[in-house]
């Protein structure tokens, strides 16, 4: 049985649907590193629903491919192409490609450069000991401050070169390295919402590993409850629930992908200025329609202290809930405005 709906940042965990009619669902393995559904609650036949979710798998799995920076695939130029190439020739790459690079590139001067791309050769380091540490705990350990200065040197936004003319890209440093973790999942699915819109859906939720996006409502006109998860990981509740529709809600947490190392947790979100993990909230929330601006910004809006954070996303109209590490939630007045009690 499929889950209802998508709980936020907590795949797999569901909220049962508040309406009687059942919903159609699919899930997809094997993109973006976790499961991907698609759901219809607007009674599309059985014949539509599955074109329809068929082309929104093959969207995915087409981006997560384009975006692989650990993997190539024969006879594609990807991400991971593009950076065993750092500091050589530029390399011509698919226009889907050198629209998304020319999107990151932009979002790094959106959040002030909290949201880098070029990030990778430090995301590198703490990726490698993660999954050392995965592999033998009793010997974890986090690179040294000495390793993370010294990649941070190979960060600059300005060595990711794009010649959209051309349709060629280049990194300019061979100890750069692009890493998209952070936005390259919502825009896919932000790929896939659109699909969906030119096809006149309406009624359908897409939730790739946490990542929602609703298309329209229900058919009645309301919106789809999530709820999202406390950070506190003895918590026995959701920190809240909400009603969206029409929108996307993503959550960056401490709680994803994190190793222990002497008793003290490092998740994977990387503060650009300490180069340690971002210590200012347990989970970041953003609501706002363009799934990939979600995405970027739940990653950048974790790395921001409170007021620089809160005037960001003012200044970009997203709505956002902030939960701090001891447990106090503040958020925007629209998002206050989204709570299901
Ligand atoms: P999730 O992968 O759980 O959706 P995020 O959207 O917050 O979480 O993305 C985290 C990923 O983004 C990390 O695994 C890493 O690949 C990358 N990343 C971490 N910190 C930064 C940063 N400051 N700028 C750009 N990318 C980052
Ligand atoms: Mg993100």
């Amino acid at each position: 049985m499929l889950p209802a709906l998508a709980a936020c940042g907590m795949p797999g965990e569901q909220e049962a649907p508040s309406e009687s009619a059942e919903p159609k669902g699919k899930a997809y393995y094997g993109y973006f590193d976790t499961v991907s559904y698609v759901y219809d609650y607007a009674g599309d036949s059985a014949e539509r629903f599955s074109d329809r979710s068929a082309e929104v798998s093959h969207l995915l799995e087409e981006y997560h491919r384009l975006f692989d920076i650990y993997h190539e695939y024969a006879g594609l130029t990807n991400l991971c192409s593009l950076n065993k190439a750092a500091g050589g020739e530029a390399l011509e790459l698919d226009p889907r490609l050198i629209d998304f690079l020319q999107y990151a590139r932009g979002m790094y001067d959106t959040t002030g450069g909290e949201m880098n791309v070029m990030l990778g050769a430090v995301l590198r380091l703490w990726h490698d000991c993660r999954e050392a540490a995965s592999d033998d705990p009793s010997n974890a350990a986090i690179p040294t401050e000495e390793a993370l200065r010294e990649a941070a040197a190979h960060t600059d936004i300005a060595l990711l070169e794009i010649d959209a003319e051309k349709g060629t890209a280049r990194i300019a440093d061979p100890l750069a390295s692009i890493d998209v973790g952070a936005l390259g999942k919502g825009y896919a699915v932000e790929r896939a919402a659109e699909y969906l819109e030119q096809e006149g859906a309406f009624g359908y939720v897409l939730n790739i590993g946490g990542n929602i996006r609703c298309i329209g409502t229900r058919t009645d006109g309301s919106g789809w409850v999530t709820a999202i998860r406390d950070p506190d990981p003895d918590a026995e509740d959701y920190a809240l629930r909400i009603e969206i529709s029409d929108t996307s809600c993503v959550t960056s947490g401490v709680y994803e992908r994190f190793f222990s190392v002497n008793g003290t947790q490092y998740h994977h979100i990387i503060d650009k200025d300490t180069l340690f993990p971002a210590a200012y909230y347990g989970s970041l929330t953003v609501v706002t329609r363009d799934s990939g601006l979600a995405d970027a910004l739940s990653t950048a809006l974790f790395c921001l202290p409170w007021e620089e954070s809160a005037a960001l996303a003012e200044a970009l109209g997203v709505e956002a809930l902030w939960i701090f590490p001891d447990g106090e939630q503040r958020m925007t007045d629209g998002f206050a405005a989204f709570i299901h009690e």
